[in-house]
């Protein structure tokens, strides 16, 4: 090699050292050939205390069947091959010196795993290039979480928990086609909490909240995963009931009136009991739109209200016999 040759020889590694990169070559056996100033700063081992040593000896941590499968594949090819931290988030355990929000101290690494030939033209080494990506990781999965909670937000009603309007709503039209598509029937449930004004009038607004907080904690417990529960407007609620027909239907209703009516909400000293009406509407062929069965199961809820409250009534009853209306449990229960 001529003395300009060495020099930049010279310089190329004061280069290798110095950059913000990790660079490490290993030879066909993972023997460690070079590791520079990146790699000493990060582990803390400098590369006179590795040279020559096994990688996997020296860092039982790597994933070693991975790497291995990686570089033979990187030197049978004489190609390069590159992986991103959102592939595999890192191969050395490093912590991160400039940690993005302090929620993860490891760094995330993009790794590119070079193949190095020699001057007599063998290709015995690879060169495995470390790249710190934590700010754009972490910045990614900041806007990823932040993206979910939007979209969590979005369909949530904030009070209740459960799903909003337009999201149940959504959700029916969905069930809706569903049905007409396979012909089959799923049953719709509306029900509003009796005389809920005279909570709030009674014992304010915040007491109103907290009787519509157990109503939701209620539903959670009675309903099933597959049942789709949102609030539909104040104090009214919407249940779809997927594949099940009207008697199961009841059944389920029956259920939710009983629970609800047994509730005791307590609220700055009083002791608050409510109870609900129910409209139960199978979808039936007659239903243009999901618009129709909402109908249908609201013209039922208005008997159920008519019909003394804390009931439940089928719509395809209507206007024949309906459902006994049961003694409404006392409201007002000073403690
Ligand atoms: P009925 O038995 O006929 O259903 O009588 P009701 O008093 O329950 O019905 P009405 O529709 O007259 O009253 C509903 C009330 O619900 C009126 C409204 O102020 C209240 N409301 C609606 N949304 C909320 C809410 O988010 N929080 C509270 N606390 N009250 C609400
Ligand atoms: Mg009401
Ligand atoms: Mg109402």
């Amino acid at each position: 090699m001529s003395q300009i040759a060495l020099d930049e020889f010279h310089w190329i590694l004061d280069v290798l050292q110095s950059i913000d990169v990790g660079l490490v070559v290993v030879d066909r056996q993972f023997n460690i050939q070079l590791w520079n100033g990146f790699m000493e700063n990060h582990s803390g081992i400098g590369f006179s205390k590795l040279q020559g040593q096994g990688l996997f000896h020296r860092f039982p941590a790597l994933p070693e069947s991975w790497l291995r499968r990686k570089v033979e594949t990187v030197l049978a090819l004489n190609s390069p091959t590159f992986t991103s931290w959102e592939q595999r988030p890192r191969l050395f355990n490093f912590i991160s010196s400039k940690p993005f929000t302090g929620r993860s101290e490891l760094m995330y690494q993009n790794i590119t795993i070079l193949p190095l030939t020699s001057r007599n033209g063998t290709t015995d080494h690879a060169c495995i290039i470390l790249y710190d990506v934590t700010d754009a990781a972490m910045g990614k999965l900041g806007l990823q979480e932040a993206n979910q909670q939007l979209k969590v937000l979005s369909v949530t009603d904030r009070l209740t928990g459960l799903f909003n309007r337009g999201h149940w709503e959504e959700c029916l039209r969905q069930e809706f086609n569903r049905c007409q598509r396979h012909a089959h029937s799923s049953t719709l449930m509306m029900f509003d909490i009796d005389f809920f004004k005279k909570i709030n009038d009674g014992y304010g607004h915040l007491a109103g909240d907290a009787v519509l907080r157990r109503v939701s904690k209620t539903l959670m417990q009675v309903l099933r995963s597959t049942d789709v529960a949102g609030r539909y407007g104040g104090e009214e609620f919407g249940i779809l009931l997927l594949d099940v027909d009207e008697p199961g239907a009841m059944y389920v209703a029956e259920r939710l009136r009983i629970a609800m009516a047994e509730q005791i909400v307590e609220f700055d000293q009083h002791h608050i009991c409510f109870s609900i009406s129910v409209g139960i509407a199978r979808l039936e062929p007659q239903h243009a739109t999901a618009s129709d069965w909402i109908a249908a199961a609201d013209a039922a809820l208005y008997h159920a209200k008519r019909n003394g409250r804390n009931c439940c009534v089928l719509a395809s009853r209507l206007p024949g016999l309906l459902s006994e209306a049961k003694p409404l449990p006392a409201q007002v229960d000073h403690a």
